[in-house]
């Protein structure tokens, strides 16, 4: 590991004061939340930014709020160990808590923030296809006020987003759910711990259980194209229909048709392919299936 050079590092207390140094320092500031995908570009990628805005002392940026319409608020801030352990998270979207879990390892999730993990843009960011899933929207904040984005809409490409370099994403907006809503993320890595996804796929669909009829049905994909993706073939072969093994089978196979993935020192594009069409098939049935709130006992039935 390389020692960095120095680093001229600002700890505002203000989304404006926060902004207004970015405008003033000009290009090449980076943000700052947990550091665990910053401090590592700096540290391992020779990653040099021209200084560095501390987000931790603006107050209001984390913490987990249930609106009274059923929606929920999540500050940019909050890590990923509060998101995996969150009573409301865990007893609301599960699979969203899941997905947080499935991130490096505990000590990383005490410091890693939901903001960071979205900000940072990686196809493979384990919590953006269950909020894709969860139609999730993105509160950004800038000198000239606030902005609210769609997050299918708020990544552009490979470390890019739609933010420019003086806005601050301040909170990740879940719309309110039907009280049926299921839900399931599967990160395949064949490693257990501490690897990026190979592939990763969040499904959330209203189920009936009793006739087996799914609705809403939203699948989300990782690590298969540019940015995280909806496979919405794959939503309408199931919306409206009974969920059968065999149309499972055949909703995985339309998510492998329609995603884009590359070949690179994890995978072959056809292996990602070949593993986002079982485990689009596995999420949909163990969705179907679970117990609320028991997927920690799922977890080790992932592969
Ligand atoms: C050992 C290890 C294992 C890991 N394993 C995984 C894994 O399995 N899955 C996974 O998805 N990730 C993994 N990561 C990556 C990382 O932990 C996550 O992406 C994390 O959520 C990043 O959050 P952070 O708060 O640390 O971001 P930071 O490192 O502080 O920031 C990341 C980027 O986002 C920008 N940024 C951060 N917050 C904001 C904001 N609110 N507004 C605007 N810009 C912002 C920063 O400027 C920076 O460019 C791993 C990292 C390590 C070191």
């Amino acid at each position: 590991m390389r020692r960095p050079e120095p680093l001229e590092i600002f700890q505002p207390t203000s989304i404006r004061e926060a902004g207004a140094l970015v405008k003033e320092k000009g290009p090449g500031g980076r943000f700052l939340a947990g550091g665990t995908d910053l401090v590592i570009a700096v540290k391992e990628k020779s990653f040099s930014p021209k200084y560095v805005v501390d987000l931790k002392r603006i107050p209001g940026l984390s913490g987990i709020r249930e609106e009274a319409d059923g929606g929920l608020k999540i500050g940019s801030l909050t890590t990923l160990r509060e998101v995996e352990i969150s009573p409301i998270i865990l007893k609301r979207f599960p699979f969203l808590a899941q997905s947080a879990a499935e991130v490096g390892s505990v000590q990383i999730r005490n410091r890693a923030t939901i903001g960071g993990n979205m900000a940072n843009a990686t196809p493979s960011a384990d919590v953006a296809p269950a909020l894709l899933a969860l139609e999730a929207r993105a509160r950004i904040a800038g000198l000239n006020g606030e902005r609210v984005v769609e997050l299918e809409q708020f990544f552009r490409g490979p470390g890019q987003t739609v933010m420019a370099p003086e806005e601050i994403l301040t909170e990740i907006i879940i719309p309110p759910a039907n009280p049926s809503l299921v839900g399931e993320y599967i990160k395949f890595s064949p490693r257990e711990m501490m690897d990026l996804a190979y592939i990763g796929v969040a499904v959330a669909f209203v189920f009936n259980a009793s006739q087996k009829l799914c609705e809403k049905v939203r699948i989300a994909l990782g690590a298969v194209s540019p940015t995280p993706m909806r496979a919405r073939g794959a939503e309408s072969l199931l919306e409206g229909q009974v969920l059968t093994e065999e149309l499972a089978e055949k909703a995985g196979a339309e998510a492998a048709r329609e995603c884009k993935p590359i070949s690179d020192v994890r995978s072959s594009a056809d292996y990602r392919r070949d593993m986002v069409r079982v485990n689009t098939k596995r999420a949909l049935l163990n969705a179907a299936a679970q117990r609320p709130g028991k997927w920690t006992e799922r977890r080790d039935r992932r592969y």
